[in-house]
């Protein structure tokens, strides 16, 4: 099956005829790794994060294969994914990043719903609400130890620990805060950001803890606590700079050939005519673009080269600019009988990563996960 979509005039089984592009989602390779970091986070609770459609791959279908794979704690960035994570997930503990948003705590616990209350504000507002229903619903604190986004900076801590009332109308079911260079190990700030959440969540009644997302589940259990946060990490990205990525790859665009044809040296190609043949070359428009979620930045110019999709075992670069629906890829080098109107390019996969293609463009893998558009046919695997 994996080979069907490159070097391939036929569609494979699986993948309709009328498909342009198509993103396979290996949900084997997902469970795969959400097992590893499982193992990696000893004896505390493994939980996935499934913000922004599950980092843009689905995040229905992702919920169920970790649902399926042993875990049982989601976190969403909006109501809205925890709504819609609560419809196919009756059963799991389901925290919303985001926090309270004002006079919306009938939603969160009409769905079950867990508010990561992140100011002393939204601790009122969630215990106010539970004293009025005469419930004790459970909800998370979130501690801000230095990356100041979300979360109680330490005065607010200090304020919430002297209204031990407060916390005594609704259930702290975690304690947590995040880190903001997990993803650099031997950063000084990681280090600091811990020892602060230790200060800071003693001063709270004792609840279980979690601080690390991807990245800090690989600073090593003195980070894991109760609870490690992964999300970039269970699809396939890179969670940390230094070092090889351990994880296996879970999603693979490929697009289809439009057009072949044959451009003389000294000819330009695409938008701006930023690239000109140096040689007598093939091309092909293959159709995926930035309105598919190939990031623009990723152009190939003259002196520039773009990154590499691959037909078969050959790599095939992309020169002149992404265009919203399309991409041109230099083929000269590739045995004519595999360059053929209909056939597969692989975009991104295996030997173009995500961050690879991230690296060029000088962005990060979440950013292009993320925006993979809803008009590439998605292909559910495993
Ligand atoms: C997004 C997020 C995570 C997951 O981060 P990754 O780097 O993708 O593992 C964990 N915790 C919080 C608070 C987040 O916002």
């Amino acid at each position: 099956m994996k080979t069907g979509v490159h070097g391939n005039l036929v569609s494979p089984a699986g993948i309709p005829p009328d498909a342009r592009a198509v993103l396979r989602i290996d949900l084997a390779a997902l469970r795969a790794n959400w097992a590893a970091l499982n193992k990696l986070s000893g004896k505390s609770e493994c939980a996935g994060v499934i913000k922004a459609d599950a980092y843009g791959i689905g995040l229905e279908q992702i919920a169920h294969a970790l649902t399926r794979e042993g875990c049982r704690t989601f976190f969403v960035a909006t109501l809205d994914e925890g709504r819609r994570a609560r419809a196919v997930q009756p059963g799991a503990t389901i925290y919303v990043l985001d926090g309270l948003l004002p006079g919306a705590e009938e939603h969160y616990a009409g769905f079950s719903l867990r508010p990561i209350l992140g100011s002393l504000a939204e601790v009122r507002e969630w215990s106010a609400f539970n004293r009025g229903k005469g419930r004790r619903l459970p909800a998370a604190i979130h501690i801000d130890t230095g990356i100041n986004r979300l979360g109680m900076p330490p005065a607010e801590v200090e304020a919430v620990a002297a209204s031990p009332e407060l916390l005594k109308a609704f259930q702290v079911a975690l304690v947590m805060s995040h880190l903001a260079c997990a993803d650099e190990q031997t950063n000084p700030m990681n280090a600091a950001q811990r020892a602060l959440f230790d200060t800071l969540r003693a001063r709270l009644p004792p609840a279980p803890a979690s601080l690390a997302n991807s990245g800090g589940t690989f600073l090593g259990p003195d980070y894991h606590y109760d609870l490690v946060r992964p999300g970039i990490a269970l699809y396939g990205g890179r969670a940390f700079e230094d070092g090889p990525n351990p994880m296996r790859t879970v999603v693979r665009l490929a697009a289809r050939i439009l057009q072949v044809r044959d451009v003389p040296a000294g000819n330009v190609i695409g938008y701006g005519a930023t690239f000109r043949t140096a040689r007598d070359s093939r091309i092909a428009t293959i159709a995926c673009g930035y309105a598919d979620g190939f990031l623009r930045a990723l152009t190939g110019s003259e002196g520039k080269p773009g990154p590499a999709g691959y037909i078969g075992e050959h790599p095939v670069p992309v020169v002149g600019r992404v265009s919203m629906d399309l991409i041109t890829l230099d083929v000269s080098d590739v045995p004519a009988d595999l360059v053929q109107r209909g056939g597969w390019v692989e975009v991104m996969g295996d030997r173009v990563t995500v961050d690879d293609l991230t690296d060029r463009a000088g962005t990060i893998g979440y950013e292009l996960l993320t925006r993979l558009g809803r008009r590439v046919h998605r292909i559910y695997e495993g």
